[in-house]
């Protein structure tokens, strides 16, 4: 018999997950199947892998596939494969006391009613289902590495491993037996089975082979009828009729039960046959089975490609984005490869460019050597071919969601980030992307906007392309940047994704039109009439000193001041320079410093000064520094303004308590109310005076 029996604890989230599973009431318990085939499906994907650069790894078991047998003797279901197995280390780790990421996810997602139970294959947690159905489970494994092995469980908080050293050999691969829960037997049933992977494992690209029991009948007379009740004692005759004796006395019937193994997933792959044989459903359902969600696809693309190189493919897009979709640690690639039919590898980072990682599908090559190695594939040819063709098709197939508006907003609230990410990388495709791309806008109101349309709508004379960026479209649409420019009637794109900033930064135009940013310095409207120029030409000549006064007392917060074409009535705005950082990406870098220590710190942007000449303030300002270079009204007003300005101009502000005394000491003033005795010196404005610790604090502000 089996060696003593290791005993170790489940980690505590797993434990958890599967205490869910088994105590909660879910109808939709047949998922366990596809989960255990998928799983198989995977562990076969990897040996063949493994064997095309090493034939012998065959050796122990040259076949592969997945058996089905249902017991109705033991009330067990057991699902074996001949896969690559499991080592000691490899049961220990990934059947209970390695947590994946998504365990906890796949927790909260069932706990809030956000997903079923039929989405666990995404968390990668499939394993587990087994216990919907079954109250105890023992898996049986042969790794080429290592001994044969027995897990086994009854969930309860801990699982025991057992070298295998009497049972029966599995050469290489993996059993795993479920021992039915009593109200769970109909998955003994060979109609049940049969319908559930012709439901969930059709495209499953081994043989899958149930072990089915065939009862015929057959006439026998008087004299064989000891032979066969010799073999009944051997086993193989369940029963003997002895009816019709009347027509015959001496020929007897009886029932003879045999088993075989039945294959029962026929189909050929989907992707050789045509697309237009092939409906939407049968579509949905290879979808289902290649990527393990329970939604179906929100487009498909069929094509294949001929000529000096050829290959078949189907693309997918989802319909929502995967729960770990930006997850650094797990680089999400979807296309599988294979060669000639075989499976070849899943995450062949050199089919399709990361940005595209969402998109799932397979690729089916006639060119490739079918023993590639990782390692080849970084330098071949054909492969690049491959991944140019698959993301132009990708974008055409991009383009046909866009056909429909309700599709294409679920698509762009699941992928925008995406296709941002391209235009920021992938500078061959930089323009076809850039017509994807949306914005809400001054002028879209509740929709999105396109490039194409925003351009459609430009007003004559007006040469570029407007936009501003920042946190969110709330915080964008009354920005004093945009005064002029709506007053204009100019359209301007609101761009308040953080990955905008990259995007906008790498696009720079779009059918020939400059992209400007509404925040940065160099926005020139050169719309104005000679009298127009002159005129402000004048105001800016009264402001001259105004200027050299504020930028004396902001020192080195700002770069200059200057007089402002921009806006129309706000006080002053704060814009950066052409190339620099714009306030959104200074709000960005700080985020990402504060989140990643190593950065270290920021690079805080230039920022220039712009009043504006008309507004009444900047008017009663220039006055009394035109009176008194040295009146320190003017100074703290100047300080409130540009803390303002920071704020409206989309900064935050390194002291709010500062700026709120301020704030405090001028409602104060407002309402009449006395400073206390520590104030009071300054005959103009008591009440906005800072005492001296406060004043100088300050200053080191920036
Ligand atoms: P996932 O399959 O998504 O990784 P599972 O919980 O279904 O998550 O399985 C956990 C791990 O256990 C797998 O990644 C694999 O390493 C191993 N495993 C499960 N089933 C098999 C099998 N039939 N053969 C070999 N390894 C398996």
């Amino acid at each position: 018999m089996a060696e003593d029996a290791e005993t170790f604890a489940f980690q505590a989230e797993i434990n958890q997950l599967l205490s869910l599973i088994i105590n909660t009431f879910y109808s939709n318990k047949e998922i366990f199947l596809r989960e255990l085939i998928s799983n198989s499906s995977d562990a076969l994907d990897k040996i063949r892998f493994e064997s095309l650069t090493d034939k012998s790894k065959l050796d122990a078991q040259p076949e592969l596939f997945i058996r089905l047998v249902p017991d109705k003797v033991n009330n067990t279901l057991s699902i074996i494969d001949s896969g690559i197995g499991m080592t000691k280390a490899d049961l220990v780790n990934n059947l209970g006391t390695i947590a994946r990421s998504g365990t906890k996810e796949f927790m909260e997602a069932l706990q809030s009613g956000v997903s079923d139970v039929s989405m666990i294959g995404q968390f990668g947690v499939g394993f587990y289902s087994a216990y919907l159905v079954a109250e105890k489970v023992i898996v049986t494994t042969k790794h080429n590495d290592d001994e044969q092995y027995i897990w086994e469980s009854q969930a309860g908080g801990s699982f025991t491993v057992t070298r295998d050293v009497n049972g029966e050999q599995l050469g290489r691969g993996t059993k795993i037996t479920l021992f039915l829960k009593e109200d769970q037997l109909e998955y003994l049933e060979e109609r049940r089975i049969k319908d559930l992977v012709k439901k969930h494992s059709e495209f499953i690209s081994y043989p899958i082979y149930l072990w089915t029991e065939k009862t015929t009948e057959k006439e026998i007379s008087d004299d064989e009828e000891d032979e066969e009740a010799k073999k009944e004692e051997e086993g193989e005759v369940e029963e003997v009729n002895e009816d019709k004796e009347k027509e015959s006395k001496k020929k007897k019937k009886i029932k003879e039960v045999s088993h075989e193994w039945e294959l029962i997933n026929k189909q050929k792959p989907i992707w050789l046959r045509k697309p237009e044989e092939i409906t939407k459903d049968e579509y949905a359902a290879f979808y289902k089975s290649l990527t393990n969600d329970w939604e179906e696809h929100l487009a498909v693309k069929h094509f294949s490609v001929e000529g000096q190189l050829e290959f078949k493919a189907i693309l997918f897009v989802p319909k929502r984005a995967p729960f770990d979709l930006f997850d650094t640690r797990k680089k999400m690639n979807n296309i599988k490869l294979y060669v000639r039919r075989v499976f070849i590898m899943d995450n062949c980072e050199e089919l399709i460019p990361e940005y595209l990682g969402f998109v799932k599908g397979v690729v089916d090559s006639d060119d490739l050597p079918l023993n590639i190695s990782r390692e080849m594939l970084q330098q071949n040819k054909i492969l690049k071919v491959i991944r140019k063709n698959l993301v132009k098709k990708c974008i055409e197939m991009f383009n046909e969601i866009a056909e429909n508006k309700e599709d294409y907003t679920k698509f762009y609230e699941a992928f925008s980030k995406n296709l941002k990410l391209g235009i920021h990388e992938d500078s061959q495709n930089r323009a076809k992307l850039a017509d994807l791309l949306r914005y809400h806008s001054t002028k879209s109101g509740e929709d999105l906007t396109s490039l194409k349309d925003y351009v459609t709508r430009m007003k004559e004379g007006q040469k570029d392309i407007y936009y501003i960026t920042g946190e969110s479209k709330k915080a964008v649409e009354n920005s004093p940047f945009l005064e002029r420019l709506k007053k204009k009637g100019y359209e301007v794109l609101f761009m308040v994704d953080a990955i905008d900033e990259y995007a906008v930064g790498q696009l720079k135009e779009y059918d020939g039109k400059k992209l400007v940013s509404a925040t940065k310095e160099g926005l020139k409207l050169d719309d104005e009439t000679e009298e127009e120029k002159q005129k402000r030409e004048e105001k800016k000549k009264s402001f001259e000193n105004l200027c050299k006064t504020i930028k004396d007392i902001l020192g080195d917060r700002i770069e200059k001041v200057v007089v402002s074409d921009r806006i129309v009535d706000s006080p002053c705005c704060l814009v950066t320079g052409e190339y620099g950082w714009t306030a959104n990406m200074e709000r960005i870098m700080k985020a990402q410093a504060l989140r990643d220590n190593s950065m270290g710190s920021y690079m805080s942007s230039k920022k220039t000064m712009e009043i504006n000449p008309d507004n009444g303030i900047m008017e009663e300002l220039r006055k009394r520094a035109e009176a008194d270079k040295n009146d320190k009204s003017v100074k703290d007003l100047v300080l409130l303004l540009f803390e303002t300005a920071l704020l409206t101009s989309g900064f935050s502000l390194d002291d709010p308590n500062t700026f709120a005394a301020r704030i405090n000491r001028m409602l104060k003033l407002g309402l009449s109310i006395d400073e206390d005795e520590a104030a009071g010196e300054d005959a103009d404005m008591p009440g906005l005076e800072d005492d001296a610790a406060e004043e100088s604090k300050m200053e080191e502000v920036d």
